[in-house]
């Protein structure tokens, strides 16, 4: 598959810096979610793996390029409360 360029984390984004999905989540049970103005090339990571709940391993991920997942709108939302 693609080529995985892992950048530099100097810290976690919080709950407020991410875009979640509106009804779409990871097969852990969390959100799917993205950084706020992560730009075309992104994609939708899960949420506790972003927020530095879980290990990576078996989460789901979707690239932008390939899949059409719907932003958190309307009150739909996957974000925890
Ligand atoms: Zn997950």
């Amino acid at each position: 598959m693609g080529q995985v360029i892992q950048l530099p984390q100097l810290r976690r984004p919080t709950l407020d810096e991410l875009v979640f999905a509106a009804t779409v989540r990871c097969r852990c049970g969390a959100g799917m979610a993205c950084q706020k103005g992560i730009g075309p090339q992104g994609k939708w990571s899960c949420s506790d793996v972003l927020l530095g709940n879980a290990d990576t391993g078996d989460h789901d991920e979707y690239g932008f390029f390939s899949y059409e997942i719907k932003s958190e709108q309307d009150g739909a939302t996957t974000r925890p409360r």
